[in-house]
């Protein structure tokens, strides 16, 4: 094992995490009764590998049976963590603790075919049944013809894929793509589909403006990392980074950015909702905004001017503009707002504004920002929630 944990002069229940005798991260370790609670995180280290997460989290499980515990409660929001854990036997659902009992917990399954499927068709097969098993129903999705899987994998930059469709209300369907790689999170999958499927069944008349998700490398914002997803308005999908879904390219986007324009930050979603939902969130209301727009596009304009009014402007696109320092007084203070309560990224264009807002206002958890707030009352006014029809 090269995880070595140490405890934290003054913090009893701390330990820091050390790999080759750098430090990479901490774990917060309290047994009680038999019960561990286990925490961990994991920073942007410079030769981290997937299999130091697994040996952290075995060296964490390690202390708590010797602190005398027998089960095992591992709180933790990272994808790359808790995929470690699955690894190892700990088990639980999406967005809540895993748990095990600590005999259970073991080594994890040599990398390799045995459980995946030694086949495409088995991996798909394997790739269906956990999500299934996650509480996301799936099922795999038919070979495409050659010539389109040919086509495929020239465009999306991964090579070969793994596609499962998920039906979010009867009849009504999407397929998430993911590539075929060893190292694929099928719980960053499931957490993408569960958000989907989520805001699908919210805004049934707009659904079918995103008939696929794409885990690829198709466009070049998300080949160089600047992006973590995209929306093509021309076409019903959108295109997600795939750190979401693989431990190699999730290491890599925690890692700080050295070269290109550094992005401006866009929103932390609340917990129990990550970054995987957030930017689902974020690309499925740019399809949601262009299919309404299309049908009403007098109610954009309104949503905008509304959500302006909020801000202390007449429209949305003041408040973006208000970031030259010639701008009228009460365009800068609200560019400064919307940057304060929604995000730097939100100054980007009014566009980018309203996927941010619907971004916070989907991943909330208690009484959201007072804009933020406003933007959902008036997307309840304007799109009323309705039972799906074709
Ligand atoms: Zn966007």
């Amino acid at each position: 094992m090269t995880v070595e944990l140490r405890p934290v002069p003054g913090h009893p229940d701390l330990l820091e995490a050390r790999v080759h005798d750098v430090e990479v991260g901490a774990v917060r370790l309290e047994v009680t009764g038999g019960l561990a609670r286990m925490a961990a995180q994991v920073d942007p280290t410079p030769g981290l590998e997937s299999q130091d997460i697994v040996d952290l989290v075995l060296a964490a499980v390690a202390r708590a049976k010797e602190g005398g515990a027998n089960e095992v409660e591992f709180h933790c929001e990272s994808l790359l963590l808790r995929h470690a854990a699955r690894q190892l036997g700990l088990g639980g659902a999406l967005r809540v603790p895993l748990r095990a009992r600590i005999d259970d917990i073991g080594r994890p399954t040599p990398a390799g075919t045995t459980v995946r499927g030694s086949d495409q068709r088995a991996r798909r097969s394997w790739l269906s049944a956990t999500l299934n098993e996650l509480g996301v129903a799936s099922t795999p999705a038919r070979p495409s013809r050659s010539l389109g899987r040919l086509a495929t994998r020239l465009s999306g930059g991964v090579g070969d894929t793994l596609d499962v469709v998920v039906e979010w209300a009867p009849g009504r369907t999407f397929t998430i793509s993911v590539p075929d790689r060893p190292d694929i999170m099928p719980e960053g999958v499931a957490l993408t589909a569960d958000t989907a499927a989520a805001v699908f069944r919210r805004f049934p008349d707009q659904a079918n403006a995103t008939k696929a998700i794409h885990f690829d490398k198709a466009e070049h914002g998300l080949k160089s990392g600047r992006y973590a997803g995209v929306a093509q308005l021309s076409v019903p999908s959108i295109h997600l980074t795939i750190g979401f879904v693989t431990t190699e390219f999730f290491i890599q986007m925690m890692q700080p950015r050295s070269t290109g324009t550094p992005r401006s930050s866009s929103a932390r979603p609340s917990s129990p909702y990550i970054a995987v939902d957030a930017t689902v969130a974020h690309e499925l209301w740019h399809q949601i905004e262009s299919a309404f727009e299309a049908r009403h596009y007098a109610l954009g304009m309104e949503l905008r001017h509304q959500v302006g009014l909020e801000l202390g402007v007449q429209t949305l696109e003041h408040a973006v503009k208000g970031a030259s320092p010639k701008a009228p007084p009460a365009w800068q203070s609200a560019y400064r707002r919307l940057a304060a309560e929604v995000s730097p990224y939100a100054t980007t264009n009014a566009r980018e504004a309203t996927a941010e807002l619907f971004k916070l206002w989907w991943c909330r958890n208690g009484p959201p920002a007072p804009v933020v707030a406003r933007f959902g009352e008036l997307v309840d006014q304007m799109l009323p929630p309705k039972a799906p029809t074709d």
